[in-house]
């Protein structure tokens, strides 16, 4: 599935409307929650393709083999602590990008938690429901929030909200009720950031990876390779490939 990896989305006609794409090698890209699972795989992909790339990790001092697995590729790759749930970290975190490069292109919301332990929504802690938000919403969106300024700037960026099926409507209707609620919260604030941005050069979407082999995903699921390949089609895309304010699995469009 490596072969995958370096696939690249294929371009359509510009119009002179869109603004163009900054090369690959010129791209500067921030992965929360990179040390381990989904994240770490879209930091390699990403880093592969000749995107540098700054690894989030709430524990940097313990990122060092996911860093090396990711310089080990022939990426330009970096370590930054990021809780997104501390705004000092967020802070610390963009001025560091902002000081060091100026520009900040792709940004992917990976970090999050499942914090359901019980079936139904009667049973459920509702500090379990309070920590699913902070990370799966309010850290998203604040992480989010700090970013735009810097993307506004450059007219260009790309969002890439990591997001489960499971949030959509149809799907999953009993089963995980905060991790559910907090995706669906997070699908609806994908929507509404879109919109703000419309115009601006900035593509934000929802992308879920399906269920992948991962600590949160358990033994079954599929590769990272194959499910962190949607989430770096997104971070690339242009906008004459993808739309904004969508949801996305493995390229194509889902329903909310
Ligand atoms: P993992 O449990 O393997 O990894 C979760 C990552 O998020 C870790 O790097 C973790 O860091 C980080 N994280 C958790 N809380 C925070 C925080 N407060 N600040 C910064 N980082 C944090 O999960 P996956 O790789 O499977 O999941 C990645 C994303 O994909 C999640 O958003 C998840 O909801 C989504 N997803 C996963 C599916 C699956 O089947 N696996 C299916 C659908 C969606 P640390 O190591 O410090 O804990």
């Amino acid at each position: 599935s490596t072969a995958k990896v370096h696939r690249l989305p294929v371009r359509a006609k510009r119009s002179s409307a869109v603004v163009t794409d900054p090369p690959l090698s010129q791209r500067i890209a921030l992965v929360s929650g990179a040390n381990r699972g989904i994240g770490l795989e879209v930091a390699k992909q990403l880093a592969s393709l000749g995107v540098t790339v700054f690894m989030g990790m709430r524990e940097p001092s313990k990122g060092d083999k996911a860093l090396k697995a990711v310089r080990d590729l022939g990426g330009d790759a970096f370590a930054l602590k990021l809780d997104v749930t501390k705004p000092r970290d967020i802070e610390a975190a963009i001025a560091h990008i902002e000081g060091r490069f100026g520009r900040l292109d792709i940004l992917v919301n990976n970090a999050g938690g499942y914090f359901d332990h019980k079936g139904n929504s009667a049973e459920a802690d509702l500090d379990n429901i309070r920590g699913a938000l902070e990370v799966n919403l309010l850290g998203t969106w604040s992480l989010t929030a700090a970013v735009l300024p810097l993307m506004r700037r450059h007219g260009y960026g790309r969002i890439v909200n990591v997001s489960s099926e499971c949030a959509a409507r149809t799907i999953c209707a009993e089963k995980a009720p905060a991790y559910r609620v907090s995706k669906a919260a997070l699908n609806a604030y994908t929507q509404a950031v879109a919109r703000e941005v419309q115009g601006s050069g900035i593509l934000i979407n929802a992308v879920c990876p399906g269920w992948t082999a991962t600590d949160l995903g358990g033994a079954g699921g599929r590769p990272v390779a194959e499910s962190a390949e949607g989430i770096v089609w997104a971070a690339l895309v242009s906008e004459l490939e993808a739309g904004t304010g969508d949801f996305y699995r493995d390229r194509a469009r889902i329903a909310w």
